[in-house]
């Protein structure tokens, strides 16, 4: 089987990893993979259900038996759909935020998941944007990336994702949102989010996404050997 390459870019929510993602996998024509859409279907699925998100067996189940797909797309970089239902804007609401870090803790659905993202990447190149990614989903990785960037940059950015949607927001409770997310993202036992010892590490904060993407396209250029023609 060919093996393609990877470029896996990881770091908590709102260090500017889907934007980074999204437009490095078009400068570079790989696909873009949105592992956190995954975790958010199964969360959103659950509530829908009105399943109780502490009961791991159930979870567990609903993960296993939910068929998830993530359909390439130049503006929203991922469409995504639940057992063929798009739900691209229904994962990105507070209450999946309040709730995703639980389902993802648990070892049936992170066990799922990560067999989808690894089927995905059997068929082309991809630049994946998560939490574990270069430290279990692709360890091999040809390029690993470890994005940070400050708690009120992250807060405003994601308000200005929700303002977009029409949804109100607070730079303090996204603030406290965010936090709360890292620490049980951080410290869960199973694939919890921290930097691999191989990847680059870049703080976004006062970044332009034109800045971001220059200088992660710099490593990739420098990391892949890629020559101009392939890349452009
Ligand atoms: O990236 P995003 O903020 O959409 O991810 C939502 C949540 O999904 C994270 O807070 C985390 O709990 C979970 N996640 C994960 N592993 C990944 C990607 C996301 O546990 N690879």
């Amino acid at each position: 089987m060919e093996k393609f390459k990877v470029i896996a870019i990881d770091g908590p929510a709102g260090s500017g990893k889907s934007t980074t993602a999204r437009l490095l996998a078009e400068k570079l024509h790989f696909t873009y993979l949105d592992t956190g859409a995954m975790y958010r279907c199964v969360t959103l699925v659950a509530l829908d259900r009105k399943i109780d998100l502490q009961n791991v067996d159930e979870v567990g189940r609903l993960a296993r038996t939910l068929e998830i797909d993530l359909i390439p797309d130049q503006e929203l970089g991922n469409k995504v759909f639940a057992n063929g239902q798009e739900v691209t804007t229904a994962i990105r609401t507070p209450l999946v935020d309040a709730n995703v870090s639980l389902v993802s803790s648990y070892k049936e659905v992170r066990e799922k998941m990560v067999a989808l993202q690894r089927k995905f990447a059997e068929k082309g190149n991809v630049v994946a944007e998560g939490r574990d990614i270069a430290t279990v989903v692709f360890p091999d990785a040809d390029l690993k990336i470890y994005l940070i960037a400050d708690i009120i940059t992250r807060a405003t950015r994601r308000c200005r994702q929700l303002e977009e949607m029409g949804l109100p927001c607070t730079i303090e409770e996204q603030m406290a949102s965010l936090s709360s997310r890292d620490l049980l993202d951080s410290g869960r036992a199973i694939s919890p989010l921290r930097k691999d010892p191989e990847a680059v590490e870049m703080d976004t904060s006062g970044l332009s996404i034109a800045e971001q993407i220059e200088r992660v396209y710099q490593l990739a250029q420098k990391r892949l050997m890629l020559n101009n023609e392939s890349i452009i």
